[in-house]
């Protein structure tokens, strides 16, 4: 089964899981810009983390068969002081026309500050001076709800802003509603324990269909599962999910949303 993940941190992840990946029937890959496991000590870190996502997660993805994509931000768990946080952002223009660059993310709100907020505000206008797609993180357990809609408000203060190139990721039953009420899009990240388990996200799809939704796996430096998207596959086909709608939610969506970046060419 080919599909597409549309959300993986492969800097905390090795060559093996490349290969099971690969194996798995993924043939694009995208990373955005996160928590590297760690707090940065300068925007130094960054630049080269930038480089890292830019020049050599393509490189190694390749080596496999699979089409690596990356997005570009400061993430909002290292974004609370804004005046480091802007220190990073000057360094996004010297990489946002890479060609494997498909936008501005993940970007969102993490403890719901208000300089978090105002660094989101500032990435949302960067990617709109750019008109690029804008990916985003809400934030975990019980921030999530309000996160969400601190998030949507602020959104809604962008008057020029294209709802279909923005999506909302991490939701969860409480807040996939809200999202695509919105007409945004939403992500559903598969976790073995937290944020949403296969079988809750395929609850979700049978409540709320499956137009503007995605499932990625994060598979980031805490307990993750880079196989998930393929194991939810699995879980629907027991579920007597069709192949057509298998392939729609695991293929086509992702391929829809991310074909909205000019960079993204598979
Ligand atoms: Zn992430």
């Amino acid at each position: 089964m080919r599909y597409i993940e549309p959300h993986a941190h492969m800097v905390s992840r090795t060559t093996d899981d490349y290969e099971k990946l690969a194996l798995a029937g993924c043939e694009v890959l995208c990373e955005p810009a996160f928590w590297a496991g760690f707090d940065r000590s300068s925007a130094d870190g960054f630049y080269d983390y930038f480089r890292q996502l830019t020049e050599y997660e393509p490189r190694r993805a390749a080596r496999f068969g699979i089409k690596h994509f990356c997005w570009l931000c400061i993430n909002p768990k290292e974004a609370d002081d804004p005046g480091f946080a802007r220190e990073v952002m000057a360094l996004i223009p010297e990489f946002i026309d890479k060609e494997t660059v498909l936008g501005i993310g993940e970007i969102g709100l993490n403890k719901n500050t208000r300089s978090e907020l105002a660094i989101f505000e500032e990435h949302v206008q960067l990617a709109l001076d750019h008109d690029l797609p804008i990916l985003i993180h809400t934030p975990h357990l019980e921030d999530k709800l309000k996160g969400t809609r601190l998030i949507l408000d602020s959104l809604a203060s962008f008057s020029k802003l294209d709802r279909s190139k923005v999506i909302i990721d991490h939701v969860e039953e409480h807040t996939v509603g809200l999202v695509l009420d919105a007409g945004f899009w939403a992500g559903m990240t598969l976790y073995p324990e937290s944020k949403c388990t296969p079988n809750r996200a395929i609850d979700i799809l049978e409540v709320y269909g499956s137009e503007r939704l995605w499932m990625n796996s994060a598979c980031d430096w805490g307990i993750s599962d880079p196989l998930s998207v393929p194991k939810c596959a699995l879980e629907m086909r027991r579920r007597k999910h069709t192949p057509e709608q298998i392939e729609k939610i695991v293929f086509d969506n992702p391929y829809k949303f991310l074909s909205q970046s000019p960079r993204f060419r598979i």
